[in-house]
């Protein structure tokens, strides 16, 4: 039975459809991992143990129906709570939410339940999605299964933490500068932030919309593209979502191939504050490309360099607007309400205890970079910078006819818990390699490609891809990490230390 908590998604979905296990056995391996290592690893902030055993219940009678079963029915999942689930507790890492239950479900879990996935519960993040490290959650912090005192990346740390963990076959993620990708890189999982527009927004808790993008999360290239094809696809009630065919990323991943392709690595991504076994890596992985038959050349996208400065601007002030709507009114807590004080006054008072000290910091910075006086000053610089960003994008992709780019996911691997939570520069320098694809609004993967040698944690390759050539970061990760698995043997979670 515990052999069921290593199989990938794409097996036991395999299993259950040939009737060798049922989706009840399988949910209850995994409801067992939980119980036996949650409360050391603090992935998970609510597990929805009936929930998920009448979700597989489902699955099985359908099955003994002689229904069709979709490509992951039965196949647990991690949510990242950010999501909104009809009953379930969804708290986005915040107190200002405790409490709170959604009466409704976001396209997203919707969508995952009509495929049949099995939501096991919700996971850890840093609150509001606004940290590197998960440290930034009210529920405490979550550990790194590779070694329990460093931080499993953010913020979807829980969701990154399930799956090394093996408490989860599949999970979902969120990045709006990189909160799917650094996650994966530091855990030695596998991390999509697909092109903007591609994955409905619609109850999923607003930080920075233009930027936020929700994802799948995997421990392998195929188990990422199966989640995405389920989760992408045009809705009518989020209106920055794209109404196009999704790419043929399930193909693609099937089909790893880099022959005759032109890889560029971008050429701003290196030296200064890097770790040296995450270049020695990344180096690894660009002689890998090569003898696999890509092309690579070097690629200038000068722009990038302001990249981190133009997001510190633009998420803070698209996040003091969206989290306005936390007036202690409409849901979770409300402090000091006893009759004696002012609307204002108790919104006051709530927002002081609901939120903690990054999200105060990011709504006091974007209400300043918004007031009439500065906003042309930061703000619209900023958002020119944006554009600058794109532009190097659409160069490389298009006069420099490269097909991806690629670089290290993070400067360094993951860093022990407390060591940059009172220095937010530090932290937000673990984005410096994710943040322009959340700028521009094109797709990234990350996805292991070993570990560092001087403390042994993994390291991630990032792929990014032209916008709505979604299915390129599969064919050239499925191709990686073929390659990768064969010179090592084995996948490189297998080297996790056991919980
Ligand atoms: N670490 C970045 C931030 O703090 C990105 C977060 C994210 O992608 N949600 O804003």
């Amino acid at each position: 039975m515990t052999d069921l908590i290593k199989l990938t998604a794409a097996e036991i979905a395999a299993k259950i459809a040939s009737g060798e296990v049922t989706a009840v056995q399988v949910t209850e391996a995994h409801l067992a991992r939980i119980e036996a290592v949650d409360e050391k690893v603090n992935a998970f902030l609510h597990v929805d143990r009936e929930g998920a055993l009448a979700q597989a219940r489902a699955v099985d009678e359908k099955r003994a129906r002689g229904e069709k079963l979709g490509p992951l029915a039965g196949v647990p999942l991690a949510l990242k709570d950010i999501f909104t689930t009809k009953g379930i507790p969804t708290t986005v890492g915040s107190k200002i939410l405790e409490g709170w239950i959604p009466p409704y479900d976001a396209t997203l879990t919707r969508r995952l339940k009509e495929a049949d996935v099995v939501i096991l519960g919700k996971t850890n993040m840093d609150e509001f999605a606004m940290g590197s490290s998960t440290e930034n959650s009210a529920y405490g912090p979550t550990g790194n299964p590779w070694d329990l005192t460093k931080i499993p990346g953010g913020s979807g740390g829980g969701s990154s933490a399930a799956l090394a963990s093996y408490e989860a076959p599949l999970a979902i993620g969120t990045d709006t500068g990189g909160s799917i990708r650094q996650p994966a890189a530091v855990t030695g999982t596998v991390g999509v932030k697909p092109t903007y527009g591609a994955v409905s927004r619609y109850g999923m808790v607003a930080f920075s919309s233009s930027l936020d993008q929700g994802g799948p999360c995997a421990r392998t290239v195929l188990d990422a593209a199966l989640l995405h094809e389920v989760i992408a696809g045009h809705d009518p009630l989020d209106s920055t979502s794209i109404d196009a065919p999704v790419p043929p990323v399930v193909e693609a991943a099937r089909n790893g191939d880099v022959k005759g392709m032109r890889v560029g690595v971008v050429k701003q991504f290196r030296g200064e504050g890097y770790q040296a076994g995450v270049l020695q890596r990344f180096d690894e992985s660009v002689e890998l490309l090569k003898e696999l038959g890509a092309e690579v050349v070097e690629v200038d996208c000068p722009s990038f360099d302001l990249a981190l400065a133009a997001y510190y601007l633009i998420a803070p002030s698209e996040c003091s607007s969206n989290l306005a709507r936390f007036d202690a009114m409409r849901y979770g807590l409300r402090v000091g309400d006893d009759g004696t004080k002012s609307a204002e006054e108790v919104t006051a008072l709530t927002r002081e205890a609901g939120f903690g000290d990054e999200v105060k910091r990011r709504v006091i910075l974007g209400t300043y970079a918004l007031s009439s006086g500065y906003y042309d000053a930061y703000y619209g610089s900023a958002q020119k910078v944006r554009t600058l960003i794109t532009r190097d994008f659409e160069k490389a992709f298009g006069e420099g006819g490269v097909d991806v780019l690629i670089s290290p996911t993070t400067p360094t691997t993951a860093f022990p818990i407390g060591e940059r939570a009172d220095d937010p520069m530090a932290m937000y320098l673990a984005d410096l390699c994710t943040i322009p694809t959340n700028l521009a609004g094109n797709a990234a993967m990350s996805l292991p490609c070993g570990l560092a040698p001087e403390d042994g944690m993994p390291v991630g390759l990032q792929i990014i891809a032209p916008a709505m050539a979604d299915d390129r970061l599969y064919r050239v990760g499925a191709a990686v990490e073929a390659a990768f698995n064969a010179r090592w043997g084995h996948a490189l979670l297998e080297e996790a230390p056991a919980l």
